[in-house]
């Protein structure tokens, strides 16, 4: 951050200034032109500073530079995070696909998708246990007992699973159940839930908020990292915007950027994004061909009596086709899929 002090100012309101800085326990850097004198701001500034600054007698003008975020950064930190999950590897040169329903219905429901997406070559498998919704007539998930079917599921099949948490006060149970825990789209910018899952030593990925700017997402991963967890993951679902003939609008362009700007790996939800089974496809491939590190697909044995995103849901068949067609898009991309069909346990 820069300020610019009005010309004609006198040293008192210079002085001002740099005490004010000072007394953040920031440092300060001088340049005392022929007209104008600039005071350089050293060390982590916040928002709220620039404000402040403003006010003060003679100041011209309060310029930010750099981002308002740092460990999210790729200038702190240049290489890709990869994030280990049991033999996978996400933000490496694989492509990983996380795929299950919406929502955990039952025991039947899970294990059979669960035994179909391995099959098919998905290497994670999803499904909500804790359900947010914005109706409170919606199905709102199975809690524990979903939790438990999600450990049955990752027993027989051997897949990792990722299941979303709500609640700070959620956060240990979900951590002891599952590999991945989701910060959902709608609590994006739950503090305290960010700083609880930051806490922990299991994996989290972040989506990214309805209405939310990349600047605001990355400030919400950095609440997670700055609490010590390293292992963030982020995830693209698509915004809201004027158009509706589609859930949600899927931001291709938040992906280069992503890459650009930070290190995190990101996933792309196209069933979130889209809201309709039939666009998943040519939107994942686009999202493949941005950068994606991974896919987040939502199956269900039968969409058609789907508590949840029925209309979003790949039948196992459509599934398979769609996992059979992603090959020259990642090939094309310069990456692999990762290997699926994690090992079924005998
Ligand atoms: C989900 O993954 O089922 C979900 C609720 O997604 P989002 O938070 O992106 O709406
Ligand atoms: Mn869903």
């Amino acid at each position: 951050m820069i300020v610019v002090m009005k010309v004609g100012s006198s040293q008192n309101e210079i002085d001002g200034v740099i005490n004010r800085i000072k007394g953040f326990n920031l440092g300060i850097h001088l340049s005392q032109g022929a007209e104008h004198t600039i005071i350089g701001v050293l060390g982590q500034t916040f928002p709220e500073l620039q404000d402040t600054l403003r006010l003060l007698p003679n100041v011209e003008d309060v310029i930010p530079i750099g981002k308002p975020y740092k460990l999210a950064s790729r200038e702190f930190h240049p290489r890709n995070t990869k994030v280990k999950v049991k033999d996978l590897i996400i933000g490496g040169d694989e492509i990983t696909v996380m795929a299950g329903p919406c929502a955990v219905e039952s025991e039947e429901q899970l294990l059979s998708t669960a035994r179909e997406v391995r099959a098919a070559g998905a290497n994670i498998l999803r499904g909500g246990a804790f359900k947010p919704s914005t109706s409170p007539y919606s199905f709102r998930g199975l809690g524990l007992e979903g939790l438990k079917m999600l450990a049955k599921a990752r027993e027989e099949t051997g897949m990792p699973v990722i299941t979303e948490v709500m609640t700070p006060g959620d956060v240990e149970m979900v951590a002891s159940y599952a590999d991945i825990l989701q910060v959902g789209a709608r609590n994006m910018q739950n503090f305290a839930l960010l700083d609880e899952v930051g806490k922990i030593e299991k994996p989290v990925m972040l989506k990214r908020g309805l209405s939310s700017t990349i600047q605001e997402w990355l400030l919400a991963a950095e609440y997670i990292l700055a609490q010590g967890n390293e292992q963030l993951i982020l995830c693209e679902r698509g915004i809201r915007t004027f158009e509706t003939a589609t859930r949600n609008t899927m931001d291709i362009s938040a992906i280069p950027v992503i890459k650009l700007q930070s290190h995190l790996p990101i996933i792309a939800d196209p069933s979130h994004a889209t809201g309709q089974w039939y666009l998943v496809p040519p939107v994942a491939l686009a999202a493949i061909a941005a950068g994606a590190d991974g896919l987040m697909i939502e199956v269900h044995p039968d969409p058609n009596s789907a508590l949840k995103d029925g209309a979003q849901s790949l039948t196992f068949d459509n599934f398979r086709h769609f996992m059979a067609s992603l090959g020259p898009t990642t090939q094309a991309a310069g990456r692999k899929l990762a290997a699926g069909g994690i090992k079924v346990k005998s």
